[in-house]
């Protein structure tokens, strides 16, 4: 870390201790040039990464925007809120342990899928649609009849 007095490169740390019950790491600092002495306060970074959308603009992660989609896709579908909160909580943990500051927004909707998938087979199978568009009709029913084809999940009926 640079010195904030005369930008030197090299600062040595000369105590450490942990702050906000353990939220924080409080440093205690001393340049090495100036000798100077600074504190500097180290979080863990736990920012939702932003979203690349396809035409490359950056927009920030909308959890809102998530929801109404999952509900979308689940409209008059035999799911109860508490799973789709679960669900959003979970894909929100996946893209904050992805370390990365921006995702595409691809991966995202990979994400969604897989979990509506686990949810619901009929909304996974619409959102899929959408997002997916579809080239034709056949390549739809060849989706439907793939699922058709899988072992059923439990909670089908
Ligand atoms: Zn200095």
């Amino acid at each position: 870390m640079y010195c904030p007095f005369c930008t030197a490169e090299d600062t040595k740390v000369i105590d450490s201790r942990l702050v906000s019950e353990g939220a924080q790491v409080r440093r205690r600092r001393e340049c090495v040039t100036c000798k100077e002495r600074f504190t500097s306060y180290e979080v863990a970074e736990l920012l939702m990464p932003r979203v690349i959308k396809h035409d490359g603009n950056r927009e920030p992660f909308d959890e809102q925007k998530l929801r109404s989609g999952f509900l979308r896709a689940l409209e008059k579908r035999p799911v109860a809120m508490e799973d789709i909160e679960a669900v959003i909580s979970q894909i929100k943990h996946a893209l904050r342990v992805t370390g990365e500051r921006e995702i595409d927004s691809m991966m995202l909707g990979e994400l969604v899928m897989d979990h509506l998938k686990t949810l619901d087979q009929v909304a996974y199978v619409r959102f899929a649609s959408v997002y997916r568009s579809f080239q034709d009709i056949s390549e739809f029913r060849d989706e439907i009849e793939r699922l058709e084809a899988e072992p059923a999940s439990s909670g089908s009926d």
